[in-house]
Protein backbone atom coordinates (compact mmCIF):
# COMPACT_ATOMS: atom_id res chain seq x y z
CA UNK A 1 0.00 0.00 0.00
CA UNK A 2 1.57 3.38 -1.08
CA UNK A 3 -0.38 6.42 -0.75
CA UNK A 4 0.55 9.73 -2.30
CA UNK A 5 -0.60 13.22 -1.43
CA UNK A 6 -2.74 14.78 0.78
CA UNK A 7 -4.56 13.83 4.40
CA UNK A 8 -7.42 12.48 2.71
CA UNK A 9 -5.73 10.19 0.93
CA UNK A 10 -3.86 8.96 3.71
CA UNK A 11 -6.87 8.76 5.96
CA UNK A 12 -8.50 6.71 2.44
CA UNK A 13 -4.93 4.19 2.46
CA UNK A 14 -5.47 3.73 6.53
CA UNK A 15 -9.07 2.78 5.78
CA UNK A 16 -8.05 0.39 2.71
CA UNK A 17 -4.91 -1.16 4.87
CA UNK A 18 -7.41 -2.06 7.26
CA UNK A 19 -9.69 -4.02 5.14
CA UNK A 20 -6.94 -5.99 3.48
CA UNK A 21 -5.78 -6.72 7.23
CA UNK A 22 -9.06 -7.80 8.17
CA UNK A 23 -9.05 -10.29 4.77
CA UNK A 24 -6.20 -11.62 6.61
CA UNK A 25 -3.41 -10.11 4.44
CA UNK A 26 -0.28 -8.30 5.82
CA UNK A 27 2.08 -5.74 5.01
CA UNK A 28 4.94 -7.07 2.39
CA UNK A 29 8.60 -7.33 4.68
CA UNK A 30 10.06 -4.67 2.61
CA UNK A 31 12.21 -6.75 -0.14
CA UNK A 32 9.27 -9.18 -0.46
CA UNK A 33 7.06 -9.20 -3.22
CA UNK A 34 4.07 -8.11 -2.51
CA UNK A 35 0.59 -10.43 -3.74
CA UNK A 36 -1.64 -7.51 -3.45
CA UNK A 37 -0.20 -3.84 -4.63
CA UNK A 38 -1.90 -0.74 -4.06
CA UNK A 39 -1.30 2.33 -5.02
CA UNK A 40 -3.20 5.45 -3.79
CA UNK A 41 -2.92 8.22 -6.19
CA UNK A 42 -2.96 11.97 -5.76
CA UNK A 43 -3.60 14.21 -9.01
CA UNK A 44 -2.71 18.07 -7.72
CA UNK A 45 1.00 18.52 -8.56
CA UNK A 46 2.52 18.12 -12.11
CA UNK A 47 3.42 15.31 -13.71
CA UNK A 48 1.09 12.89 -11.62
CA UNK A 49 0.04 10.64 -14.29
CA UNK A 50 3.64 10.05 -15.78
CA UNK A 51 4.50 9.10 -11.48
CA UNK A 52 1.93 7.05 -11.46
CA UNK A 53 3.31 5.16 -14.53
CA UNK A 54 6.46 5.02 -13.54
CA UNK A 55 5.44 2.97 -10.26
CA UNK A 56 3.53 0.71 -12.02
CA UNK A 57 6.33 -0.12 -13.99
CA UNK A 58 7.95 -3.06 -11.76
CA UNK A 59 4.69 -4.79 -11.11
CA UNK A 60 3.47 -4.59 -14.44
CA UNK A 61 6.27 -6.40 -15.27
CA UNK A 62 6.57 -8.65 -12.46
CA UNK A 63 2.87 -9.44 -13.75
CA UNK A 64 4.03 -10.11 -17.64
CA UNK A 65 6.97 -12.17 -16.43
CA UNK A 66 4.08 -15.08 -14.91
CA UNK A 67 3.84 -13.79 -10.79
CA UNK A 68 0.66 -14.10 -9.89
CA UNK A 69 0.08 -10.73 -8.33
CA UNK A 70 -3.35 -8.01 -8.03
CA UNK A 71 -2.37 -4.10 -9.14
CA UNK A 72 -5.27 -1.67 -7.84
CA UNK A 73 -4.84 2.06 -8.79
CA UNK A 74 -6.64 3.68 -6.29
CA UNK A 75 -7.03 7.49 -5.77
CA UNK A 76 -7.49 10.88 -7.56
CA UNK A 77 -5.37 9.69 -10.92
CA UNK A 78 -7.77 6.17 -10.75
CA UNK A 79 -10.70 8.34 -10.85
CA UNK A 80 -9.71 11.11 -13.31
CA UNK A 81 -8.13 8.64 -15.89
CA UNK A 82 -10.55 5.73 -15.47
CA UNK A 83 -10.32 3.55 -18.33
CA UNK A 84 -6.92 5.22 -19.76
CA UNK A 85 -5.29 3.72 -17.06
CA UNK A 86 -6.07 0.38 -18.05
CA UNK A 87 -5.82 0.76 -21.47
CA UNK A 88 -1.98 1.95 -21.16
CA UNK A 89 -1.24 -0.44 -18.59
CA UNK A 90 -3.20 -3.48 -18.70
CA UNK A 91 -1.61 -5.69 -16.04
CA UNK A 92 -3.75 -3.39 -13.75
CA UNK A 93 -6.39 -5.76 -12.31
CA UNK A 94 -8.87 -2.88 -10.59
CA UNK A 95 -8.96 1.10 -11.09
CA UNK A 96 -11.75 2.70 -8.40
CA UNK A 97 -11.97 6.32 -7.22
CA UNK A 98 -11.68 7.69 -3.62
CA UNK A 99 -15.00 7.27 -2.98
CA UNK A 100 -14.60 3.53 -3.03
CA UNK A 101 -12.22 3.75 -0.28
CA UNK A 102 -14.07 1.72 1.68
CA UNK A 103 -15.09 -0.91 -0.22
CA UNK A 104 -11.83 -2.31 -1.24
CA UNK A 105 -11.97 -5.78 0.31
CA UNK A 106 -15.47 -6.30 -1.87
CA UNK A 107 -13.99 -4.37 -4.68
CA UNK A 108 -11.11 -7.21 -4.33
CA UNK A 109 -13.34 -10.14 -4.62
CA UNK A 110 -14.60 -8.69 -8.06
CA UNK A 111 -11.84 -8.53 -9.81
CA UNK A 112 -11.55 -12.18 -9.22
CA UNK A 113 -14.59 -12.46 -11.34
CA UNK A 114 -13.31 -9.91 -13.91
CA UNK A 115 -14.62 -6.63 -12.87
CA UNK A 116 -12.18 -3.83 -13.55
CA UNK A 117 -13.71 -0.03 -13.08
CA UNK A 118 -15.40 0.16 -9.50
CA UNK A 119 -19.42 1.00 -9.92
CA UNK A 120 -20.66 4.43 -9.10
CA UNK A 121 -22.12 5.12 -5.41
CA UNK A 122 -20.88 6.02 -1.96
CA UNK A 123 -22.44 3.97 1.01
CA UNK A 124 -22.00 4.33 4.69
CA UNK A 125 -18.17 3.12 5.86
CA UNK A 126 -18.12 -0.28 7.96
CA UNK A 127 -14.24 -0.75 7.02
CA UNK A 128 -11.93 -0.35 10.25
CA UNK A 129 -8.99 1.76 8.92
CA UNK A 130 -5.17 0.34 9.70
CA UNK A 131 -4.15 4.00 11.49
CA UNK A 132 -0.29 5.02 11.11
CA UNK A 133 -0.29 6.38 14.45
CA UNK A 134 -1.89 5.39 18.15
CA UNK A 135 -2.75 9.27 19.41
CA UNK A 136 -3.84 11.04 16.26
CA UNK A 137 -6.79 9.95 14.15
CA UNK A 138 -8.55 11.14 10.75
CA UNK A 139 -12.24 10.95 10.36
CA UNK A 140 -14.41 11.96 7.54
CA UNK A 141 -17.04 13.71 7.91
CA UNK A 142 -18.14 14.62 4.26
CA UNK A 143 -16.70 13.33 0.85
CA UNK A 144 -16.84 15.19 -2.26
CA UNK A 145 -17.29 18.94 -3.23
CA UNK A 146 -19.83 20.28 -4.80
CA UNK A 147 -17.69 23.94 -5.89
CA UNK A 148 -15.92 24.50 -9.14
CA UNK A 149 -13.13 26.12 -8.29
CA UNK A 150 -11.90 26.24 -12.17
CA UNK A 151 -7.96 25.24 -11.43
CA UNK A 152 -9.47 22.39 -9.27
CA UNK A 153 -9.33 18.45 -9.75
CA UNK A 154 -11.36 17.57 -6.59
CA UNK A 155 -15.19 18.32 -8.25
CA UNK A 156 -13.86 15.36 -11.45
CA UNK A 157 -11.91 13.02 -8.97
CA UNK A 158 -13.49 13.27 -5.15
CA UNK A 159 -17.18 13.93 -6.40
CA UNK A 160 -19.71 13.91 -9.81
CA UNK A 161 -19.73 15.95 -12.37
CA UNK A 162 -22.85 16.84 -11.32
CA UNK A 163 -23.99 19.48 -8.43
CA UNK A 164 -24.83 17.61 -4.95
CA UNK A 165 -21.79 15.38 -5.07
CA UNK A 166 -21.05 16.12 -0.78
CA UNK A 167 -21.73 13.73 0.82
CA UNK A 168 -22.21 14.22 4.83
CA UNK A 169 -21.95 11.30 6.92
CA UNK A 170 -24.33 11.17 9.58
CA UNK A 171 -23.84 12.79 12.64
CA UNK A 172 -24.38 9.16 14.70
CA UNK A 173 -22.03 7.44 12.42
CA UNK A 174 -19.13 10.77 12.75
CA UNK A 175 -19.71 9.95 16.80
CA UNK A 176 -20.06 6.41 16.97
CA UNK A 177 -16.70 6.01 15.47
CA UNK A 178 -14.71 9.01 17.44
CA UNK A 179 -15.99 7.27 20.93
CA UNK A 180 -14.48 4.27 19.75
CA UNK A 181 -11.26 5.87 18.70
CA UNK A 182 -11.44 7.18 22.52
CA UNK A 183 -12.13 3.41 23.65
CA UNK A 184 -9.27 2.40 21.78
CA UNK A 185 -6.95 4.89 23.74
CA UNK A 186 -6.17 7.88 20.93
CA UNK A 187 -6.10 11.37 22.10
CA UNK A 188 -6.83 13.45 19.33
CA UNK A 189 -8.88 13.47 16.06
CA UNK A 190 -9.03 15.61 13.22
CA UNK A 191 -11.78 15.78 11.03
CA UNK A 192 -11.72 15.99 7.34
CA UNK A 193 -13.69 17.26 4.32
CA UNK A 194 -12.94 19.15 0.83
CA UNK A 195 -15.15 21.66 2.07
CA UNK A 196 -15.75 21.02 5.85
CA UNK A 197 -18.34 23.92 6.33
CA UNK A 198 -20.32 22.15 4.46
CA UNK A 199 -21.44 19.74 6.44
CA UNK A 200 -24.79 18.56 7.10
CA UNK A 201 -26.19 20.95 3.85
CA UNK A 202 -27.45 17.48 2.35
CA UNK A 203 -28.69 15.80 5.51
CA UNK A 204 -32.32 16.00 5.97
CA UNK A 205 -32.83 17.34 7.90
CA UNK A 206 -30.16 19.82 7.35
CA UNK A 207 -27.86 20.20 9.55
CA UNK A 208 -24.62 22.81 10.48
CA UNK A 209 -21.02 22.11 11.35
CA UNK A 210 -20.70 24.12 13.91
CA UNK A 211 -23.85 21.66 15.75
CA UNK A 212 -21.49 18.74 14.46
CA UNK A 213 -18.05 19.90 16.41
CA UNK A 214 -20.30 20.60 19.76
CA UNK A 215 -21.65 17.39 19.81
CA UNK A 216 -18.70 15.15 18.66
CA UNK A 217 -16.20 17.60 20.32
CA UNK A 218 -17.94 16.93 23.79
CA UNK A 219 -17.23 13.00 23.38
CA UNK A 220 -16.03 11.86 26.42
CA UNK A 221 -12.19 11.41 27.06
CA UNK A 222 -11.34 13.37 23.78
CA UNK A 223 -8.61 15.52 24.31
CA UNK A 224 -8.54 17.12 21.07
CA UNK A 225 -10.32 17.47 18.15
CA UNK A 226 -9.05 19.95 14.90
CA UNK A 227 -10.71 20.19 12.08
CA UNK A 228 -9.78 20.40 7.92
CA UNK A 229 -10.62 22.51 5.36
CA UNK A 230 -12.56 25.63 5.82
CA UNK A 231 -14.17 27.65 3.02
CA UNK A 232 -14.17 31.27 3.30
CA UNK A 233 -17.44 31.29 1.42
CA UNK A 234 -19.22 28.95 3.77
CA UNK A 235 -17.43 29.17 6.62
CA UNK A 236 -20.01 30.45 9.93
CA UNK A 237 -19.05 32.37 12.97
CA UNK A 238 -19.99 30.05 14.35
CA UNK A 239 -17.84 27.48 13.81
CA UNK A 240 -15.46 30.34 15.78
CA UNK A 241 -17.92 30.24 18.72
CA UNK A 242 -17.73 26.63 18.83
CA UNK A 243 -14.30 26.37 19.19
CA UNK A 244 -14.02 28.99 22.16
CA UNK A 245 -16.05 27.48 23.81
CA UNK A 246 -15.85 23.38 23.45
CA UNK A 247 -12.44 22.45 25.37
CA UNK A 248 -11.57 20.21 23.27
CA UNK A 249 -11.46 22.14 20.09
CA UNK A 250 -7.99 23.55 19.14
CA UNK A 251 -7.28 27.25 18.78
CA UNK A 252 -6.54 26.67 15.26
CA UNK A 253 -8.00 27.56 11.22
CA UNK A 254 -7.44 26.25 8.07
CA UNK A 255 -8.82 28.53 5.31
CA UNK A 256 -7.45 28.50 1.98
CA UNK A 257 -7.74 31.97 0.81
CA UNK A 258 -5.98 31.14 -2.89
CA UNK A 259 -5.42 34.78 -3.90
CA UNK A 260 -5.43 38.35 -2.24
CA UNK A 261 -7.14 39.63 -5.53
CA UNK A 262 -10.50 39.80 -6.28
CA UNK A 263 -10.29 39.64 -10.26
CA UNK A 264 -8.26 36.23 -9.61
CA UNK A 265 -10.43 34.92 -6.63
CA UNK A 266 -13.64 35.44 -9.58
CA UNK A 267 -11.80 33.74 -12.16
CA UNK A 268 -10.60 31.09 -9.93
CA UNK A 269 -14.62 30.59 -9.05
CA UNK A 270 -14.09 30.85 -5.10
CA UNK A 271 -17.18 32.74 -4.69
CA UNK A 272 -15.24 35.17 -1.89
CA UNK A 273 -13.41 38.49 -2.31
CA UNK A 274 -10.13 39.25 -0.12
CA UNK A 275 -12.75 41.50 1.82
CA UNK A 276 -14.23 38.95 3.26
CA UNK A 277 -11.44 36.75 3.86
CA UNK A 278 -10.10 40.15 6.43
CA UNK A 279 -13.66 39.84 7.92
CA UNK A 280 -13.12 36.28 8.86
CA UNK A 281 -9.43 36.66 9.86
CA UNK A 282 -11.16 39.51 11.99
CA UNK A 283 -13.59 37.43 13.50
CA UNK A 284 -11.62 34.48 14.72
CA UNK A 285 -8.19 37.45 16.30
CA UNK A 286 -11.60 39.25 18.15
CA UNK A 287 -12.77 35.78 19.68
CA UNK A 288 -9.55 33.90 19.97
CA UNK A 289 -6.72 36.42 19.48
CA UNK A 290 -4.30 33.52 19.83
CA UNK A 291 -5.64 30.98 17.53
CA UNK A 292 -3.30 29.38 14.35
CA UNK A 293 -4.58 30.70 11.42
CA UNK A 294 -3.17 28.62 8.18
CA UNK A 295 -3.89 28.69 4.61
CA UNK A 296 -3.39 27.78 1.24
CA UNK A 297 -2.37 30.06 -1.60
CA UNK A 298 -1.58 29.55 -5.64
CA UNK A 299 0.92 31.72 -7.63
CA UNK A 300 0.76 32.66 -11.27
CA UNK A 301 -2.63 31.75 -12.04
CA UNK A 302 -3.47 32.53 -15.85
CA UNK A 303 -4.09 36.20 -16.44
CA UNK A 304 -2.42 37.11 -13.18
CA UNK A 305 -0.67 40.52 -13.35
CA UNK A 306 2.53 42.03 -10.92
CA UNK A 307 0.07 44.51 -9.44
CA UNK A 308 -2.37 41.53 -8.82
CA UNK A 309 0.31 39.12 -7.18
CA UNK A 310 1.03 41.79 -4.94
CA UNK A 311 -2.22 42.16 -3.84
CA UNK A 312 -1.96 38.65 -2.29
CA UNK A 313 1.31 39.62 -0.79
CA UNK A 314 -0.82 42.47 0.68
CA UNK A 315 -3.46 39.82 2.14
CA UNK A 316 -0.62 38.27 3.60
CA UNK A 317 1.37 41.08 5.75
CA UNK A 318 -2.02 42.21 6.51
CA UNK A 319 -3.11 38.66 8.28
CA UNK A 320 0.28 37.58 8.88
CA UNK A 321 -0.59 33.62 8.84
CA UNK A 322 1.10 31.05 10.89
CA UNK A 323 1.76 28.90 7.85
CA UNK A 324 0.82 28.57 4.22
CA UNK A 325 0.98 25.95 1.75
CA UNK A 326 1.74 27.54 -1.44
CA UNK A 327 2.28 26.17 -5.17
CA UNK A 328 2.96 27.84 -8.72
CA UNK A 329 -0.56 27.52 -10.70
CA UNK A 330 0.27 24.20 -12.67
CA UNK A 331 -2.34 23.25 -15.21
CA UNK A 332 -4.62 19.85 -14.21
CA UNK A 333 -6.38 18.05 -16.97
CA UNK A 334 -10.10 18.23 -17.58
CA UNK A 335 -10.22 21.87 -15.16
CA UNK A 336 -11.44 24.93 -16.88
CA UNK A 337 -8.12 27.04 -16.36
CA UNK A 338 -5.54 24.58 -18.03
CA UNK A 339 -6.86 25.53 -21.38
CA UNK A 340 -6.92 29.30 -20.73
CA UNK A 341 -4.87 31.36 -23.35
CA UNK A 342 -3.05 33.56 -21.04
CA UNK A 343 -1.21 31.19 -18.93
CA UNK A 344 1.67 33.27 -17.11
CA UNK A 345 5.45 32.46 -17.86
CA UNK A 346 7.26 29.31 -15.72
CA UNK A 347 9.89 31.61 -15.05
CA UNK A 348 7.51 34.39 -13.82
CA UNK A 349 5.81 31.93 -11.44
CA UNK A 350 8.95 30.57 -10.28
CA UNK A 351 9.89 33.82 -9.35
CA UNK A 352 6.56 34.68 -7.89
CA UNK A 353 6.76 31.16 -5.60
CA UNK A 354 10.02 31.99 -4.08
CA UNK A 355 9.02 35.69 -2.84
CA UNK A 356 5.68 34.31 -1.92
CA UNK A 357 7.70 31.54 0.14
CA UNK A 358 10.25 34.06 1.83
CA UNK A 359 7.59 36.21 2.53
CA UNK A 360 5.43 33.16 4.32
CA UNK A 361 8.76 31.98 6.22
CA UNK A 362 8.92 35.48 7.64
CA UNK A 363 5.92 36.06 9.01
CA UNK A 364 5.73 32.05 10.09
CA UNK A 365 8.91 32.44 12.21
CA UNK A 366 7.46 35.85 13.45
CA UNK A 367 4.39 33.87 14.68
CA UNK A 368 6.43 30.82 16.13
CA UNK A 369 8.49 33.70 18.22
CA UNK A 370 5.08 34.58 20.15
CA UNK A 371 5.63 31.24 21.48
CA UNK A 372 8.89 31.92 23.46
CA UNK A 373 9.17 31.48 27.08
CA UNK A 374 5.75 30.63 27.21
CA UNK A 375 4.37 27.26 28.10
CA UNK A 376 2.99 24.97 26.27
CA UNK A 377 0.61 21.90 26.55
CA UNK A 378 2.09 19.45 23.86
CA UNK A 379 0.21 16.40 23.21
CA UNK A 380 2.88 13.39 22.41
CA UNK A 381 2.95 11.46 19.49
CA UNK A 382 6.40 10.17 18.56
CA UNK A 383 9.83 9.82 19.03
CA UNK A 384 11.80 12.04 16.62
CA UNK A 385 13.52 9.91 14.40
CA UNK A 386 16.48 12.81 13.49
CA UNK A 387 17.25 12.71 17.53
CA UNK A 388 15.78 10.19 19.14
CA UNK A 389 16.69 11.46 22.57
CA UNK A 390 13.97 13.95 21.74
CA UNK A 391 9.94 13.58 21.30
CA UNK A 392 7.55 15.15 19.03
CA UNK A 393 4.32 16.68 19.49
CA UNK A 394 1.79 19.53 19.06
CA UNK A 395 0.93 22.79 20.92
CA UNK A 396 -2.99 23.13 20.62
CA UNK A 397 -2.52 25.39 17.46
CA UNK A 398 -0.76 22.32 15.70
CA UNK A 399 2.58 23.51 15.63
CA UNK A 400 5.49 20.98 15.91
CA UNK A 401 7.13 21.14 19.10
CA UNK A 402 10.59 19.03 20.32
CA UNK A 403 11.93 18.25 23.54
CA UNK A 404 14.10 15.89 25.51
CA UNK A 405 11.90 12.69 26.91
CA UNK A 406 11.68 9.18 26.86
CA UNK A 407 8.56 7.91 24.44
CA UNK A 408 7.53 5.32 25.83
CA UNK A 409 6.36 6.90 28.87
CA UNK A 410 5.18 10.17 27.03
CA UNK A 411 3.65 8.84 24.19
CA UNK A 412 0.03 10.16 24.52
CA UNK A 413 0.04 12.35 27.11
CA UNK A 414 -0.64 15.90 27.16
CA UNK A 415 2.83 17.25 28.46
CA UNK A 416 3.86 20.87 29.75
CA UNK A 417 6.98 22.54 27.63
CA UNK A 418 8.46 25.86 27.90
CA UNK A 419 9.63 27.50 24.40
CA UNK A 420 12.80 27.80 23.93
CA UNK A 421 13.86 27.77 20.72
CA UNK A 422 11.70 29.42 18.11
CA UNK A 423 11.97 27.94 14.07
CA UNK A 424 9.53 29.15 11.28
CA UNK A 425 7.65 26.09 11.31
CA UNK A 426 8.52 24.05 14.42
CA UNK A 427 9.23 25.27 18.20
CA UNK A 428 12.01 23.25 20.47
CA UNK A 429 11.12 23.13 24.09
CA UNK A 430 12.09 21.68 27.74
CA UNK A 431 9.61 19.80 29.90
CA UNK A 432 7.79 22.35 32.60
CA UNK A 433 6.75 21.80 35.83
CA UNK A 434 3.37 22.10 36.63
CA UNK A 435 0.17 21.30 34.88
CA UNK A 436 -2.54 22.98 32.85
CA UNK A 437 -5.98 23.77 33.70
CA UNK A 438 -8.32 21.74 31.60
CA UNK A 439 -6.15 21.92 29.01
CA UNK A 440 -7.25 25.79 27.93
CA UNK A 441 -5.57 29.09 26.71
CA UNK A 442 -6.78 32.28 28.25
CA UNK A 443 -7.86 34.94 25.73
CA UNK A 444 -5.47 37.51 26.78
CA UNK A 445 -2.96 34.82 24.63
CA UNK A 446 -1.28 33.86 27.50
CA UNK A 447 -0.86 29.90 28.49
CA UNK A 448 -2.90 28.87 31.36
CA UNK A 449 -0.58 27.18 33.80
CA UNK A 450 -1.05 26.10 37.43
CA UNK A 451 2.57 25.50 38.86
CA UNK A 452 1.96 22.32 40.99
S1 LIG B 1 -13.31 24.08 -2.64
FE1 LIG B 1 -11.32 23.05 -2.64
S2 LIG B 1 -11.75 20.93 -3.23
FE2 LIG B 1 -13.56 22.13 -3.77
S3 LIG B 1 -13.24 22.69 -5.93
FE3 LIG B 1 -12.42 24.39 -4.69
S4 LIG B 1 -10.23 23.93 -4.40
FE4 LIG B 1 -11.24 22.04 -5.11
Amino acid sequence: MDSMGCQMNTADAERMEGQLRSLGFARAEEGTPAQVVVLNTCSIREHAEAKVYSYLGPHAARKRAGEDLAIVVAGCVAQQEGEALLRRVPEIDMVMGPQYANRLGDLLEGVFNGNQIAPTHIMEDPTQPQRSSTVCAWVNVIYGCNERCTYCVVPTTRGSEQRGSEQSRPRDAVRAEIEALVAEGYREVTLLGQNIDSWGSDLSPKQSFADLLRDVGGVDGLARMRFVTSHPRYMSPRVIDAVAEVPALCPMFHIPFQSGDDGILRDMGRGHTAARYREIVHNIRTRLPDAAITADAIVGFPGETEEQFENTLQLMRDVRFDQINTAAYSPRPHTPAAVWGDQVEEGVKKERLRRINELAAEHALERRQRYLGRVEEVLVEKRNERHPAQVKGRNPQGCPVFFEGDIDELKGQLVPVRIVEARPYSLVGERAEGRFAGGRYADDGESVVVEA
